[in-house]
């Protein structure tokens, strides 16, 4: 596979390191990971050490083609195989023990792949912004009113009197309960969740040394006013992170407070990247013979948009200025285009006297001139109004009524008959 002498190397450590033999089946080896790594859990207070060797070792594994490779080879021709080079090899023990167990029962969710933690992370608490297109265009501040739990300063976030606690009876100390579910007679499911009685933290406070602050709640809930700066060019679901400004728990990494910016419809203007699209409809005399009209832009400038002398624009046209899209993020005084989408407006009918006014000065008709008697060799037809989008839709359902009701008919009992069908 690699090219390489085969080199009898030490190919057993890995299923040393979790406690199974060597033809241990896929279940065998989940169950064995599942177990010590629940036993070795850094969080739990087990050695970071030892639980990257099973993630490492489980990681490999239970991959049917690394356990192959490994099996014939050892470790160091995965290491090689990989291409990874020395560091390598490895995705953060911790996402794995994630990806097993659909989120670690230990940190409080949010993610972070700091490696080799061993205190929990808080949660990010993620807020959406509402902002308008004007506010990305000119930038903003926003004013914000929110309250969000901090340590009780009282007890230091201890929740007693005294800083003592006791192990919480309900998870004896562990914080984590388990369950078992019988799916089968066979099969059992283990379920791991946070202790009720705890919440998660594995100890309890007698009533009599609560904190009379937090009543034992270890946090207290602190108003606070946050201003959020919204830059100029700013993007719609941009995030604007205030570090370490989430709630804040015993023992815990405060997450973030993260605003993400939700851009608001704009009547007029559309965005697409830096820049910007604005629709204009010109009657056709304009679009033969000249127009000007007054944008009023974002930041309230009037800009004269008008077209140059002997200048035609076309329906469906699009054309540009430079310089007036959005403003670049963090490079304000650059900006994108401005775009303008152009329809244009016909008449509905004009008199005789009209077509021949206009005639008079447009280039002649490419219509072919025919004698009677050639036109008498042709049938007439009529033109009719159509709503070809509505008329098109219409037959389109049409069509799968039929199909529909020609599937009912149909009596094959195979699907050999369908197959043909939609072959044709
Ligand atoms: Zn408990
Ligand atoms: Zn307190």
């Amino acid at each position: 596979m690699f090219g390489r002498a085969p080199k009898k190397s030490d190919n057993t450590k890995y299923y040393e390191v979790l406690g199974v033999p060597k033809n241990a089946s896929q279940d065998d080896l989940k169950k064995a990971y599942r177990k010590a790594a629940i036993k070795n859990h850094p969080d739990k207070g087990g050695d970071p050490e030892k639980f990257k060797e099973l993630a490492q070792a489980y990681e490999v594994l239970n991959d049917p083609e690394k356990r192959e490779i490994y099996d014939e080879y050892g470790e160091d021709a995965l290491k090689e195989g990989m291409g990874g080079g020395g560091g390598g090899g490895g995705h953060d023990p911790f996402d794995i023990f994630q990806s097993f167990f659909g989120g670690s029962p230990f940190g409080g969710g949010g993610g972070g792949s700091s490696r080799g933690r061993r205190q929990r992370r808080g949660e990010d608490v993620i807020n959406p912004l509402k902002v308008s297109l004007e506010d990305l265009y000119n930038g903003t501040s926003r004013k914000l009113s929110l309250s969000r739990n901090v340590l009780c300063a009282k007890c230091k976030g201890k929740g007693s009197k005294s800083g003592a606690s006791m192990k919480c009876s309900g998870c004896q100390g562990s914080g984590m309960k388990v369950s078992i579910r019988h799916l089968g007679p066979s099969m059992i499911q283990q379920m791991q969740h946070a202790c009720n009685d705890c919440k998660g933290t594995g100890e309890t406070i007698n009533d009599k040394d609560r904190c009379p602050q937090c009543k034992g709640d270890k946090v207290v809930q602190e108003k606070k006013v946050l201003e959020v700066h919204v830059e100029k060019g700013m993007l719609n679901g941009q995030k604007i992170t205030f570090t370490g400004d989430a709630d804040e728990a015993p023992d815990t990494v405060t997450g973030d407070l993260i605003f993400v910016l939700q851009q608001k419809e704009h009547p007029k203007f559309k965005r697409k990247g830096d820049d910007l699209y604005v629709e204009h409809t010109l009657n056709i005399t304009e679009a033969l013979c000249g127009f000007q009209f007054i944008l009023t832009h974002l930041d309230n400038r009037q800009l004269l948009i008008k077209s140059q002398p002997g200048e035609v624009v076309k329906p469906d046209e699009f054309k540009a200025i430079n310089d007036e899209g959005m403003p670049m993020y963090q490079r304000p005084f650059m900006r994108g285009k401005l775009y303008i989408h152009f329809t244009v407006e016909f008449p509905d009918s004009l008199s005789p006297g009209q077509c021949k006014g206009i005639e008079a000065v447009l280039p002649p008709k490419a219509s072919i001139k025919m004698s009677d008697m050639e036109l008498d060799e042709c049938e007439e037809t009529t033109l009719h109004d159509v709503n070809i989008e509505e008329e098109l839709r219409r037959k389109q359902e049409q069509q799968a009524q039929e199909a529909y009701e020609e599937d009912e008919d149909d009596n094959m009992p195979g699907g050999a008959q369908r197959v043909q069908c939609a072959q044709q």
